[in-house]
Protein backbone atom coordinates (compact mmCIF):
# COMPACT_ATOMS: atom_id res chain seq x y z
CA UNK A 1 0.00 0.00 0.00
CA UNK A 2 1.41 3.50 -0.84
CA UNK A 3 1.08 6.61 1.34
CA UNK A 4 -2.13 7.96 0.78
CA UNK A 5 -2.70 11.56 0.03
CA UNK A 6 -3.96 12.30 3.76
CA UNK A 7 -0.93 11.61 5.04
CA UNK A 8 0.19 15.08 5.74
CA UNK A 9 2.59 14.09 8.04
CA UNK A 10 0.93 16.04 11.29
CA UNK A 11 1.89 14.09 14.90
CA UNK A 12 4.67 11.94 14.77
CA UNK A 13 2.67 9.05 16.15
CA UNK A 14 0.29 9.27 13.12
CA UNK A 15 2.50 7.16 10.97
CA UNK A 16 2.60 4.15 13.71
CA UNK A 17 -0.98 4.32 13.98
CA UNK A 18 -1.04 3.93 9.88
CA UNK A 19 1.56 0.70 10.50
CA UNK A 20 0.01 -0.79 13.56
CA UNK A 21 -3.18 -0.84 10.95
CA UNK A 22 -2.21 -2.31 8.29
CA UNK A 23 -0.82 -4.97 10.28
CA UNK A 24 -3.90 -5.52 12.49
CA UNK A 25 -5.81 -5.74 8.65
CA UNK A 26 -2.87 -8.26 7.61
CA UNK A 27 -4.09 -10.42 9.97
CA UNK A 28 -7.66 -9.61 9.97
CA UNK A 29 -8.13 -8.99 6.68
CA UNK A 30 -12.16 -7.97 5.23
CA UNK A 31 -14.26 -11.49 5.53
CA UNK A 32 -16.30 -12.67 2.43
CA UNK A 33 -19.24 -11.20 2.61
CA UNK A 34 -21.37 -15.09 2.22
CA UNK A 35 -24.01 -15.75 -0.56
CA UNK A 36 -27.46 -14.24 0.29
CA UNK A 37 -26.23 -12.10 3.26
CA UNK A 38 -27.80 -8.56 3.20
CA UNK A 39 -25.03 -5.82 2.83
CA UNK A 40 -26.22 -4.31 6.61
CA UNK A 41 -24.96 -7.68 7.62
CA UNK A 42 -22.24 -8.25 6.76
CA UNK A 43 -21.21 -5.08 7.01
CA UNK A 44 -22.35 -5.39 10.96
CA UNK A 45 -19.70 -7.98 10.94
CA UNK A 46 -17.05 -5.69 9.80
CA UNK A 47 -18.26 -3.54 12.15
CA UNK A 48 -17.47 -5.78 15.35
CA UNK A 49 -14.26 -7.39 13.63
CA UNK A 50 -12.63 -3.39 13.29
CA UNK A 51 -14.07 -2.54 17.29
CA UNK A 52 -12.59 -5.82 18.41
CA UNK A 53 -9.11 -4.68 17.14
CA UNK A 54 -9.84 -0.97 18.42
CA UNK A 55 -10.41 0.76 14.70
CA UNK A 56 -14.08 2.31 15.95
CA UNK A 57 -14.23 5.75 17.22
CA UNK A 58 -11.05 6.68 17.72
CA UNK A 59 -11.91 10.22 18.53
CA UNK A 60 -14.32 9.39 20.69
CA UNK A 61 -13.77 9.90 24.49
CA UNK A 62 -12.29 6.65 26.61
CA UNK A 63 -15.07 6.98 28.90
CA UNK A 64 -17.51 6.63 26.08
CA UNK A 65 -15.84 4.04 24.46
CA UNK A 66 -13.51 5.60 22.27
CA UNK A 67 -9.90 5.53 22.31
CA UNK A 68 -9.98 9.40 22.69
CA UNK A 69 -7.50 10.52 20.58
CA UNK A 70 -7.64 12.94 17.85
CA UNK A 71 -9.98 13.56 14.57
CA UNK A 72 -6.75 13.34 12.58
CA UNK A 73 -6.39 9.93 13.87
CA UNK A 74 -10.12 8.98 13.08
CA UNK A 75 -9.14 10.36 9.28
CA UNK A 76 -6.30 8.45 8.85
CA UNK A 77 -7.83 4.92 9.55
CA UNK A 78 -11.01 6.01 7.60
CA UNK A 79 -8.57 6.88 5.32
CA UNK A 80 -6.88 3.56 5.15
CA UNK A 81 -10.16 1.36 4.83
CA UNK A 82 -10.58 3.34 1.93
CA UNK A 83 -7.09 2.83 0.58
CA UNK A 84 -7.73 -0.94 0.79
CA UNK A 85 -11.10 -1.02 -0.73
CA UNK A 86 -12.77 -2.17 2.39
CA UNK A 87 -15.87 -0.34 3.93
CA UNK A 88 -16.02 2.26 6.37
CA UNK A 89 -17.66 1.71 9.81
CA UNK A 90 -21.52 2.31 8.51
CA UNK A 91 -23.15 5.67 9.90
CA UNK A 92 -21.51 5.60 13.75
CA UNK A 93 -19.21 8.98 12.67
CA UNK A 94 -22.29 11.03 11.85
CA UNK A 95 -24.40 9.83 14.56
CA UNK A 96 -21.91 9.31 17.00
CA UNK A 97 -20.93 13.31 17.00
CA UNK A 98 -24.65 14.08 17.02
CA UNK A 99 -24.79 12.49 20.57
CA UNK A 100 -21.35 13.51 21.73
CA UNK A 101 -22.86 17.00 20.91
CA UNK A 102 -26.24 16.71 21.73
CA UNK A 103 -26.59 14.10 24.33
CA UNK A 104 -26.92 14.08 28.43
CA UNK A 105 -23.99 12.71 30.03
CA UNK A 106 -26.07 9.87 31.06
CA UNK A 107 -27.03 9.18 27.48
CA UNK A 108 -23.16 9.39 26.08
CA UNK A 109 -22.68 6.99 29.25
CA UNK A 110 -25.16 4.92 28.14
CA UNK A 111 -25.45 4.76 24.21
CA UNK A 112 -22.14 5.69 22.87
CA UNK A 113 -19.98 2.58 24.21
CA UNK A 114 -23.10 0.12 22.67
CA UNK A 115 -23.09 2.43 19.28
CA UNK A 116 -19.40 1.98 18.57
CA UNK A 117 -19.68 -1.66 19.89
CA UNK A 118 -21.78 -2.15 17.21
CA UNK A 119 -24.24 -3.82 20.08
CA UNK A 120 -26.84 -1.45 19.24
CA UNK A 121 -27.65 -0.66 15.41
CA UNK A 122 -29.07 2.92 14.65
CA UNK A 123 -30.67 4.14 11.63
CA UNK A 124 -31.59 7.84 10.76
CA UNK A 125 -35.51 8.35 11.13
CA UNK A 126 -35.27 12.12 9.39
CA UNK A 127 -36.99 12.61 5.77
CA UNK A 128 -40.54 12.28 5.08
CA UNK A 129 -42.75 11.44 2.33
CA UNK A 130 -43.56 15.53 2.44
CA UNK A 131 -40.16 16.63 3.70
CA UNK A 132 -36.68 15.53 2.45
CA UNK A 133 -35.14 18.86 1.47
CA UNK A 134 -37.47 20.67 3.46
CA UNK A 135 -37.27 18.91 6.44
CA UNK A 136 -38.20 21.62 8.72
CA UNK A 137 -41.53 21.03 7.28
CA UNK A 138 -41.92 17.85 9.12
CA UNK A 139 -45.41 16.63 9.81
CA UNK A 140 -44.64 13.57 12.38
CA UNK A 141 -45.52 15.00 15.51
CA UNK A 142 -44.39 14.40 19.27
CA UNK A 143 -46.98 15.42 22.10
CA UNK A 144 -46.16 15.31 25.05
CA UNK A 145 -47.98 13.81 28.29
CA UNK A 146 -46.12 14.85 31.83
CA UNK A 147 -42.98 12.74 31.44
CA UNK A 148 -44.00 11.02 27.73
CA UNK A 149 -44.57 11.95 24.69
CA UNK A 150 -46.95 9.97 21.75
CA UNK A 151 -45.44 10.42 18.47
CA UNK A 152 -47.50 9.72 15.02
CA UNK A 153 -46.25 10.22 11.39
CA UNK A 154 -44.37 8.50 9.26
CA UNK A 155 -40.53 8.39 8.11
CA UNK A 156 -39.18 7.40 4.52
CA UNK A 157 -35.89 6.56 2.98
CA UNK A 158 -35.26 5.25 6.28
CA UNK A 159 -31.87 3.02 5.57
CA UNK A 160 -31.77 -0.37 6.81
CA UNK A 161 -34.15 0.42 9.39
CA UNK A 162 -34.98 -3.17 9.07
CA UNK A 163 -31.96 -4.16 10.25
CA UNK A 164 -31.41 -1.62 13.38
CA UNK A 165 -32.35 -1.53 17.14
CA UNK A 166 -32.72 2.34 17.41
CA UNK A 167 -33.48 5.36 15.21
CA UNK A 168 -32.07 8.76 15.71
CA UNK A 169 -35.90 10.02 14.94
CA UNK A 170 -36.81 13.34 14.39
CA UNK A 171 -40.41 14.57 15.51
CA UNK A 172 -42.23 18.58 15.60
CA UNK A 173 -42.78 18.96 19.60
CA UNK A 174 -44.33 22.51 19.61
CA UNK A 175 -46.97 23.41 16.50
CA UNK A 176 -46.79 27.29 17.66
CA UNK A 177 -42.72 27.82 17.13
CA UNK A 178 -40.97 28.40 13.85
CA UNK A 179 -40.12 25.37 12.47
CA UNK A 180 -36.28 25.62 13.05
CA UNK A 181 -36.96 25.85 17.06
CA UNK A 182 -40.07 23.35 17.16
CA UNK A 183 -38.17 20.09 16.55
CA UNK A 184 -36.82 17.40 19.08
CA UNK A 185 -34.68 14.42 18.52
CA UNK A 186 -35.61 11.10 19.95
CA UNK A 187 -33.47 7.66 20.57
CA UNK A 188 -36.36 5.54 19.58
CA UNK A 189 -36.18 1.58 20.04
CA UNK A 190 -37.92 0.44 16.90
CA UNK A 191 -38.95 -2.97 18.78
CA UNK A 192 -41.58 0.16 20.78
CA UNK A 193 -45.55 -1.00 20.55
CA UNK A 194 -46.64 1.02 17.52
CA UNK A 195 -43.40 1.12 15.60
CA UNK A 196 -44.05 -0.46 11.94
CA UNK A 197 -40.92 -0.66 9.42
CA UNK A 198 -41.26 -1.45 6.06
CA UNK A 199 -38.63 -2.25 3.54
CA UNK A 200 -39.23 -1.09 0.56
CA UNK A 201 -37.64 -3.14 -3.06
CA UNK A 202 -35.44 -0.52 -5.18
CA UNK A 203 -35.29 -1.80 -9.05
CA UNK A 204 -32.02 -2.88 -8.28
CA UNK A 205 -33.55 -5.20 -6.19
CA UNK A 206 -31.99 -3.81 -2.98
CA UNK A 207 -33.75 -3.16 0.07
CA UNK A 208 -31.84 -0.38 1.73
CA UNK A 209 -35.41 1.80 1.68
CA UNK A 210 -37.58 1.96 4.48
CA UNK A 211 -40.73 3.37 5.40
CA UNK A 212 -41.45 3.99 9.06
CA UNK A 213 -44.73 4.15 10.38
CA UNK A 214 -45.20 5.76 13.86
CA UNK A 215 -48.72 5.09 15.50
CA UNK A 216 -48.83 6.91 18.62
CA UNK A 217 -45.59 5.69 19.86
CA UNK A 218 -45.15 5.94 23.45
CA UNK A 219 -41.40 7.86 24.24
CA UNK A 220 -40.26 8.47 27.47
CA UNK A 221 -39.08 12.34 28.02
CA UNK A 222 -35.48 10.60 28.96
CA UNK A 223 -35.05 9.45 25.18
CA UNK A 224 -35.28 12.81 24.28
CA UNK A 225 -31.80 13.94 22.89
CA UNK A 226 -30.72 17.36 23.98
CA UNK A 227 -33.38 19.70 24.92
CA UNK A 228 -37.04 20.25 23.15
CA UNK A 229 -36.43 22.36 19.86
CA UNK A 230 -32.79 20.76 19.70
CA UNK A 231 -34.02 19.15 16.60
CA UNK A 232 -32.70 21.18 14.25
CA UNK A 233 -29.12 22.02 15.16
CA UNK A 234 -28.79 18.48 15.93
CA UNK A 235 -29.79 17.65 12.53
CA UNK A 236 -27.28 19.93 10.95
CA UNK A 237 -24.52 18.49 12.84
CA UNK A 238 -25.37 15.24 12.01
CA UNK A 239 -25.33 15.75 8.21
CA UNK A 240 -22.16 18.15 8.45
CA UNK A 241 -20.39 15.11 9.67
CA UNK A 242 -22.48 12.94 6.92
CA UNK A 243 -21.03 15.34 4.02
CA UNK A 244 -17.50 15.17 5.04
CA UNK A 245 -15.49 13.24 2.64
CA UNK A 246 -12.79 12.98 5.64
CA UNK A 247 -14.86 10.71 7.43
CA UNK A 248 -16.19 8.27 4.88
CA UNK A 249 -12.56 7.10 3.50
CA UNK A 250 -14.01 7.70 -0.08
CA UNK A 251 -10.75 10.07 -0.98
CA UNK A 252 -8.49 7.43 -0.76
CA UNK A 253 -11.14 5.17 -2.79
CA UNK A 254 -11.34 7.99 -5.61
CA UNK A 255 -7.40 8.48 -5.69
CA UNK A 256 -7.26 4.59 -6.66
CA UNK A 257 -9.62 4.97 -9.58
CA UNK A 258 -7.42 8.05 -10.62
CA UNK A 259 -4.69 6.31 -10.85
CA UNK A 260 -5.91 3.32 -12.10
CA UNK A 261 -7.32 5.83 -14.87
CA UNK A 262 -4.67 7.37 -15.65
CA UNK A 263 -2.38 4.14 -15.93
CA UNK A 264 -4.99 3.23 -18.35
CA UNK A 265 -4.60 6.10 -20.40
CA UNK A 266 -0.90 5.50 -20.75
CA UNK A 267 -1.24 2.16 -21.40
CA UNK A 268 -3.74 2.30 -23.98
CA UNK A 269 -2.40 5.75 -25.55
CA UNK A 270 -3.67 6.62 -28.85
CA UNK A 271 -6.72 4.15 -28.34
CA UNK A 272 -8.37 6.42 -26.63
CA UNK A 273 -9.98 9.70 -28.20
CA UNK A 274 -8.58 12.79 -26.91
CA UNK A 275 -12.46 14.04 -25.53
CA UNK A 276 -12.22 10.71 -22.80
CA UNK A 277 -8.26 11.67 -22.28
CA UNK A 278 -9.77 15.25 -21.54
CA UNK A 279 -12.26 14.00 -19.01
CA UNK A 280 -9.64 11.65 -17.57
CA UNK A 281 -7.43 14.92 -16.79
CA UNK A 282 -10.93 16.76 -15.46
CA UNK A 283 -10.91 13.85 -12.83
CA UNK A 284 -7.59 14.04 -12.02
CA UNK A 285 -8.37 18.02 -10.94
CA UNK A 286 -11.71 17.07 -9.61
CA UNK A 287 -10.01 14.70 -7.51
CA UNK A 288 -6.65 17.27 -6.32
CA UNK A 289 -8.79 19.94 -5.75
CA UNK A 290 -10.76 17.98 -3.38
CA UNK A 291 -7.81 16.60 -1.73
CA UNK A 292 -6.85 20.26 -0.90
CA UNK A 293 -9.77 20.60 0.44
CA UNK A 294 -9.82 18.08 2.79
CA UNK A 295 -6.35 18.43 4.12
CA UNK A 296 -7.57 22.39 4.76
CA UNK A 297 -10.85 20.90 7.04
CA UNK A 298 -8.75 18.56 8.54
CA UNK A 299 -6.58 21.54 9.66
CA UNK A 300 -9.72 23.91 10.54
CA UNK A 301 -11.04 20.43 12.10
CA UNK A 302 -7.95 19.71 14.59
CA UNK A 303 -7.91 23.41 15.75
CA UNK A 304 -11.16 22.99 16.94
CA UNK A 305 -13.66 24.56 14.36
CA UNK A 306 -16.76 22.89 14.30
CA UNK A 307 -18.39 21.64 11.35
CA UNK A 308 -20.71 24.33 10.05
CA UNK A 309 -22.51 25.22 6.32
CA UNK A 310 -18.60 25.06 4.96
CA UNK A 311 -19.72 21.06 4.92
CA UNK A 312 -21.68 21.85 1.96
CA UNK A 313 -18.35 22.76 -0.21
CA UNK A 314 -17.10 19.10 1.30
CA UNK A 315 -20.49 16.97 0.10
CA UNK A 316 -20.68 18.84 -2.98
CA UNK A 317 -16.80 18.47 -3.94
CA UNK A 318 -17.31 14.59 -3.33
CA UNK A 319 -20.14 14.60 -5.33
CA UNK A 320 -18.70 16.26 -8.70
CA UNK A 321 -15.73 14.38 -8.39
CA UNK A 322 -17.37 10.54 -7.39
CA UNK A 323 -20.18 11.06 -10.23
CA UNK A 324 -17.09 12.25 -13.04
CA UNK A 325 -14.87 9.70 -11.82
CA UNK A 326 -17.56 6.74 -12.31
CA UNK A 327 -19.12 7.91 -15.71
CA UNK A 328 -15.45 7.98 -16.98
CA UNK A 329 -14.30 5.04 -15.87
CA UNK A 330 -17.32 3.32 -17.29
CA UNK A 331 -16.20 5.22 -20.55
CA UNK A 332 -12.54 3.72 -20.55
CA UNK A 333 -13.50 0.43 -19.12
CA UNK A 334 -14.60 -2.52 -21.83
CA UNK A 335 -18.32 -3.55 -20.75
CA UNK A 336 -17.54 -6.79 -20.51
CA UNK A 337 -15.02 -6.46 -18.35
CA UNK A 338 -17.84 -3.76 -16.21
CA UNK A 339 -19.70 -6.75 -16.30
CA UNK A 340 -17.17 -9.26 -14.98
CA UNK A 341 -14.13 -8.97 -13.14
CA UNK A 342 -15.19 -4.99 -12.61
CA UNK A 343 -18.89 -6.01 -11.33
CA UNK A 344 -17.99 -4.01 -8.24
CA UNK A 345 -17.13 -0.75 -10.09
CA UNK A 346 -20.61 -0.88 -11.82
CA UNK A 347 -22.16 -1.58 -8.92
CA UNK A 348 -19.97 1.69 -7.59
CA UNK A 349 -21.26 3.84 -10.55
CA UNK A 350 -24.78 2.87 -9.72
CA UNK A 351 -24.88 4.02 -6.44
CA UNK A 352 -22.36 7.46 -7.12
CA UNK A 353 -26.03 8.99 -8.80
CA UNK A 354 -27.28 9.00 -5.59
CA UNK A 355 -24.46 10.67 -3.99
CA UNK A 356 -26.40 14.28 -5.56
CA UNK A 357 -29.43 13.13 -3.17
CA UNK A 358 -28.52 11.62 -0.19
CA UNK A 359 -27.28 13.45 3.05
CA UNK A 360 -29.14 16.54 1.07
CA UNK A 361 -29.22 17.13 -2.61
CA UNK A 362 -26.47 19.03 -4.68
CA UNK A 363 -29.20 21.95 -5.22
CA UNK A 364 -29.73 22.46 -1.63
CA UNK A 365 -25.84 22.27 -0.48
CA UNK A 366 -25.59 24.89 -3.49
CA UNK A 367 -28.47 26.85 -1.69
CA UNK A 368 -26.54 26.67 1.46
CA UNK A 369 -22.99 28.01 0.20
CA UNK A 370 -25.10 30.85 -1.68
CA UNK A 371 -26.80 32.01 1.66
CA UNK A 372 -24.83 30.59 4.49
CA UNK A 373 -21.33 30.77 3.27
CA UNK A 374 -21.71 33.67 0.90
CA UNK A 375 -23.90 35.44 2.58
CA UNK A 376 -25.70 36.03 -0.82
CA UNK A 377 -29.70 37.43 -0.29
CA UNK A 378 -32.45 34.76 -0.71
CA UNK A 379 -34.21 35.44 -4.33
CA UNK A 380 -37.62 34.44 -4.91
C1 LIG B 1 -29.18 6.36 -0.87
C2 LIG B 1 -30.03 7.23 0.02
C3 LIG B 1 -30.07 6.97 1.39
C4 LIG B 1 -30.87 7.77 2.23
N1 LIG B 1 -30.93 7.45 3.56
C5 LIG B 1 -31.70 8.19 4.40
C6 LIG B 1 -31.79 7.86 5.79
O1 LIG B 1 -31.18 6.90 6.26
N2 LIG B 1 -32.57 8.64 6.58
C7 LIG B 1 -33.25 9.72 6.11
O2 LIG B 1 -33.90 10.39 6.91
N3 LIG B 1 -33.22 10.04 4.77
C8 LIG B 1 -32.46 9.30 3.91
N4 LIG B 1 -32.41 9.60 2.55
C9 LIG B 1 -33.29 10.66 2.04
C10 LIG B 1 -32.56 11.92 1.59
O3 LIG B 1 -32.08 12.67 2.68
C11 LIG B 1 -33.59 12.73 0.75
O4 LIG B 1 -33.89 11.95 -0.39
C12 LIG B 1 -33.05 14.07 0.32
O5 LIG B 1 -32.89 14.93 1.43
C13 LIG B 1 -33.98 14.75 -0.72
O6 LIG B 1 -35.30 14.76 -0.26
P1 LIG B 1 -36.48 14.22 -1.18
O7 LIG B 1 -36.11 12.88 -1.71
O8 LIG B 1 -37.74 14.37 -0.42
O9 LIG B 1 -36.50 15.20 -2.46
P2 LIG B 1 -37.21 16.60 -2.54
O10 LIG B 1 -36.90 17.40 -1.34
O11 LIG B 1 -38.66 16.39 -2.88
O12 LIG B 1 -36.49 17.26 -3.78
C14 LIG B 1 -36.83 16.92 -5.14
C15 LIG B 1 -35.96 17.75 -6.07
O13 LIG B 1 -36.25 19.16 -5.89
C16 LIG B 1 -35.04 19.87 -5.59
N5 LIG B 1 -35.32 20.92 -4.61
C17 LIG B 1 -36.09 20.81 -3.48
N6 LIG B 1 -36.10 21.99 -2.82
C18 LIG B 1 -35.29 22.85 -3.51
C19 LIG B 1 -34.88 24.21 -3.31
N7 LIG B 1 -35.29 24.92 -2.26
N8 LIG B 1 -34.04 24.75 -4.23
C20 LIG B 1 -33.60 24.05 -5.31
N9 LIG B 1 -33.98 22.75 -5.55
C21 LIG B 1 -34.79 22.16 -4.67
C22 LIG B 1 -34.12 18.81 -4.97
O14 LIG B 1 -32.75 19.19 -5.13
C23 LIG B 1 -34.46 17.57 -5.80
O15 LIG B 1 -33.77 17.61 -7.02
C24 LIG B 1 -31.64 8.83 1.69
C25 LIG B 1 -31.60 9.09 0.30
C26 LIG B 1 -30.81 8.30 -0.53
C27 LIG B 1 -30.79 8.58 -1.99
Amino acid sequence: MTDTPLDFGDPADLDQLRHQFRAWLSAHPLPQRLPDEPVPVFLHRWHRQLYSGGWVGLDVPVRYGGRGLSALHQVAISDELGACHAPGVPRIGYLAHALLEFGSEEQRLRLLPRMLAGDDVWCQGFSEPGAGSDLAGMSTIATRHGDHYTVRGQKLWTSYAQYSGLCLLLARTDRSAPAHRSISAFALPLDRAGVTVRPLRAASGDDEFCELFLDDVRVAQAERIGAEGDGWPLAMTTVSYERNALDTGHISKYGLLVERLRRTARERRGDLPDGLLSEIGRCFVDYEVLVAHARRRTAERLSGQVAGPESSIDKLLMTTTEQRLYETALKVFPAEQLRGEDGELFGEYLYSRAASVYGGTSQIQRNIIAKRVLGLPSGN
